[in-house]
């Protein structure tokens, strides 16, 4: 584990401290994470900057190598990883700078994982986190419904690299159990699972994947691998739960404002040195500017900006499940919830609270004469209301609205083979920071205007 300042504001542990700190839980320093991300670690081994209040953005592509022989270690070390408590010696922007540096240290400890590798976007960290992994011929198991461009990723693209993709529903242990053959060699998901926010019990799928790995080869193991864009580390750690490696969007609540497009794999010390090649070479590197806007301006506001997102979501479902026009909705903080167990035992904030989450999901009754209800409700939305948007994307300040089967997961609902899995009728919700109340006063207007007033 890397060693954490045991104060946020002190000049920082000698080598001594830092080598008897290792091994030390990272979350241990008695400060609250809350506080932790906000100040991250006030004096870096990447730059030296403890006179500045905010960290500085460096925007230097290429740096002075001062001569041949630390140029030369300089080529050496970087394919070694980052080591705690010596200061890297930068070569050029692609390869490792400070700024995103400093975000990595800051994501791996909100992710509770040893290092972060930063992309250019949520894409570029989950096609990294598997193919710096999976040579041709080996197969990924994953969740049946995904995120439309990881579906397509997964069906369309690493075929081609001789990389083949099998859906299965990673909660049926038996299933799982027979599905780790000697090819498999990710095992893959969301949880919650985009859109409908059903859960995947990442315990349960770590005992199993335990079991295939324990005949197998430290270079064959099988590695579980989870995108944690939904809950985000504020709502869920599923490092601590049983995944071997997290992925994640910066682009949604990690950066909250909508202005910037990012990812980040985050995990054990032993995958830096693959990642970092593979984005050396594959070119999908995080701009040092976002990387700059997830470090100042995302990361130290996820905390609030998630409480208090989650609490007007539980309001808004609240409401739509006590409308009759309803036929349901799905929210993991709802008693309804039909995973609700799993739910309190997985997503948990860094205080130990249920943090179910900022987004939902829900269906209009169905209405035989009128099969496309929901999206009529979406377009009166769209051309009306003041307070929720029609967009993809999710995790922003202003509420989101829109309609998985058309939109998100149209990679899916285009082929025979999958269009089932996702409902036509599912409209899918990220709540924003407005106030609960206009939320629900612009659904209700809205409901009204399309369906008619609740018993006509
Ligand atoms: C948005 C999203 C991604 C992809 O992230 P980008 O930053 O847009 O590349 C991956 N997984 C999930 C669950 C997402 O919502």
């Amino acid at each position: 584990m890397p060693t954490e300042d045991s104060h946020p504001n002190s000049p920082g542990p000698t080598s001594t401290e830092r080598l008897q700190a290792q091994g030390s839980k990272v979350h241990d320093s008695g400060y609250s994470e809350k506080t932790h991300l906000i100040h991250g670690r006030n004096q870096s081994d990447r730059w030296d900057y403890k006179h500045h209040v905010v960290p500085p953005l460096s925007n230097s592509v290429t740096f002075r190598l001062d001569s041949t022989s630390r140029a030369a270690r300089a080529f050496v070390e970087f394919g070694k990883g980052h080591v705690e408590g010596k200061p890297p010696i930068y070569i050029y922007d692609r390869l490792d700078e400070p700024t995103r540096g400093m975000l990595e240290e800051n994501l791996a400890y909100a992710e509770e994982g040893e290092v972060g590798v930063a992309f250019a976007s949520g894409m570029a960290a989950i096609a990294a986190s598997v193919l710096s992994w999976a040579r041709a011929g080996d197969r990924i198991l994953a969740c049946p419904v995904l995120y439309g461009c990881t579906y397509s990723l997964f069906r369309n693209w690493l075929p081609r690299f001789g990389v083949e993709c099998e859906s299965l529903d990673l909660n049926d242990e038996e299933a799982l159990r027979r599905a780790l053959t000697p090819r498999v060699r990710v095992v893959y998901f969301e949880t919650p699972v985009n859109p409908d926010l059903s859960l995947i019990d990442i315990g349960r799928v770590r005992r199993v994947v335990d079991l295939a790995n324990a005949e197998r080869a430290p270079q064959d193991r099988i590695r579980i691998v989870v995108d944690n864009t939904f809950a985000t580390p504020y709502g869920q750690r599923p490092l601590t739960l049983g995944a071997h490696v997290v992925v994640e969007s910066l682009t949604k609540n990690i950066g909250g404002f909508g202005t910037e497009l990012g990812g980040v794999v985050v995990g054990p010390a032993e995958i830096e040195s693959a990642l970092l090649g593979f984005r050396k070479d594959f070119g999908g590197v995080l701009s040092t500017k976002s990387a700059w806007s997830f470090l100042v301006y995302g990361l130290p506001t996820l905390p609030v900006r998630y409480r208090q997102q989650q609490q007007t979501a539980m309001k808004v479902a609240r409401f739509l499940e006590g409308d009759p026009r309803i036929e349901k909705v799905r929210y993991p903080g709802l008693e309804s919830f039909p995973q609700k167990e799993l739910a309190r035992r997985q997503m948990v904030d860094y205080e130990g609270h249920f943090a179910p989450g900022t987004l939902l999901y829900f269906c209009l009754k169905d209405v035989p004469q009128d099969p496309h209800a929901g999206q009529r409700l979406i377009d009166f939305i769209a051309e009306n209301s003041y307070t929720m948007t029609l967009a993809v994307s999710l995790g922003q300040i202003k509420t989101l609205i829109e309609h998985p089967y058309s939109m998100t997961h149209s990679a899916l609902t285009c082929t025979d083979e999958s269009a089932h899995l996702v409902e036509p009728g599912g409209i899918r919700i990220s709540i924003g920071l407005e106030k609960g109340e206009d939320l629900i006063r612009d659904l209700r207007e809205a409901l009204d205007a399309v369906l008619g007033p609740p018993g006509h």
